[in-house]
């Protein structure tokens, strides 16, 4: 994708210079060194950054720019075009320039015991200390965030003994199909899923020692016919202890999200949670917290119901990244209930909106986390 702009003489900063002068300084290295003064707000480095930009060329007098983004950002690559155009603008308002920017995602790194997992480019796990605290809810939505950035994205429901994505997903009672010896996933609101309750009642009591439930789980992922994806969540089960222990370690992840509520007791859990995924190497991207706050309908005003100020302290005593602080919603319970999503390109709602830029700072987090280790793919090209 590429704009192209065209000359206008007529500019304050031209008229204000000397032609020659002006032409003069029109060279590649000019401007790169004035888009090293332009940072990315959600990357945090300039547009002139080697893990971004990779070609910058005068062919001309137009001026090229070839930047590539290692995460999905459809949403706001225009208003960075944008952006970036108009700071070239204020010294070279004559410019005719075209940027191109390409975004795809990487395939990062996982635990060095396991393998990749084919087609699935990252496996990122939503875990919680303890139950109740809006993890599965929060799976999905983050699901559906990745998925509105423009990702393709599939969510496994690890929750064996308490599935509830057929109903947040709308699929109550359908049951998953096998197609020779795989499950075929099954699709709702765009997502391909699978989930225990695809394949038992709902009704039926799963009393499964640890053991089977870390290797049904391992089947449902690896007999499960998965179209390639960018992104897979895996809704992991609750807790911290020995079954969510031997998942973590046999799934191949790219990464796990932690989520909670604000209470002191949870924060304890979360602690947990970090240091089991620290202990396999897994990189922890960031919290969630959940039920953060409540603002009444009828006059606005936010009460902290459980407690305030739990994530800047995991952000100061773990150096954790606070990802979100999604408020009690009746809407997104009503929504979750009906199987409907808070999260539609079309028509985001505030919850929409909050769990998409959640979405967007997990693939960054991601991305960047994979940068740190990798040298740029390709040299930039800068030439006139
Ligand atoms: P967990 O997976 O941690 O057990 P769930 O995601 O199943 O929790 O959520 C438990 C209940 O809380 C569900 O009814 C869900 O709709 C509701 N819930 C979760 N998050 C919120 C929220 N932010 N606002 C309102 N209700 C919520």
């Amino acid at each position: 994708m590429g704009i192209t702009i065209p000359i206008s003489a007529n500019n304050f900063h031209y008229q204000s210079r000397n032609k020659a002068d002006y032409m003069n300084s029109f060279t590649p290295e000019a401007i790169r060194q004035h888009l090293s003064k332009l940072q990315d707000p959600e990357l945090g480095f300039s547009y002139s950054d080697k893990r971004v930009l990779r070609e910058l060329t005068i062919d001309e007098s137009q001026l090229n720019i070839r930047l590539v983004y290692p995460y999905l950002t459809e949403v706001k690559m225009q208003q960075r075009q944008e952006t970036i155009l108009k700071h070239i603008q204020v010294i070279w308002p004559d410019v005719r320039c075209k940027i191109e920017f390409k975004q795809h995602t990487n395939r990062h790194k996982v635990q060095n015991s396991v393998k990749p997992k084919f087609g699935v480019k990252n496996i990122i796990a939503v875990a919680s200390g303890k139950g109740g605290v809006g993890k599965s809810t929060v799976a999905l939505n983050l699901a559906l965030g990745l998925q509105a950035l423009g990702a393709r994205v599939a969510i496994l429901d690890a929750d064996i003994y308490g599935p509830s994505l057929p109903r947040m997903l709308g699929q109550v009672g359908i049951k998953a199909e096998a197609d020779g010896k795989n499950f075929v996933p099954v699709e709702g609101l765009g997502l391909q899923s699978m989930s225990m309750g695809y394949l038992v009642d709902e009704q039926t009591p799963m009393i499964w020692r640890g053991p089977m439930v870390s290797s049904a789980l391992q089947q449902l992922l690896n007999d499960t016919a998965w179209q390639s994806c960018d992104y897979m969540i895996l809704d992991l089960p609750p807790g911290t202890g020995d079954i969510q222990l031997t998942m973590a370690q046999k799934i191949p992840l790219s990464g796990a999200v932690v989520v909670t509520t604000p209470q002191d007791i949870a924060l304890a859990d979360v602690y947990k949670a970090y240091k089991m995924f620290e202990k396999l190497k897994i990189p922890v991207l960031g919290v969630i917290e959940n039920m953060s706050y409540h603002t009444c309908s009828e006059c606005g005003h936010e009460e902290h119901i459980f407690g305030s100020g739990g994530g800047d302290k995991l952000v100061k005593d773990f150096g954790l990244d606070l990802l979100a602080q999604i408020p009690l919603s009746k809407s997104l319970r009503e929504k979750e209930d009906l199987g409907e999503p808070v999260v539609t390109p079309s028509a985001l709602t505030e919850d929409g909106q909050r769990f998409v830029t959640c979405a967007e700072k997990v693939a960054i987090k991601l991305a960047c986390e994979e940068m740190e280790l990798q040298a740029p793919i390709q040299k930039i090209k800068v030439s006139a």
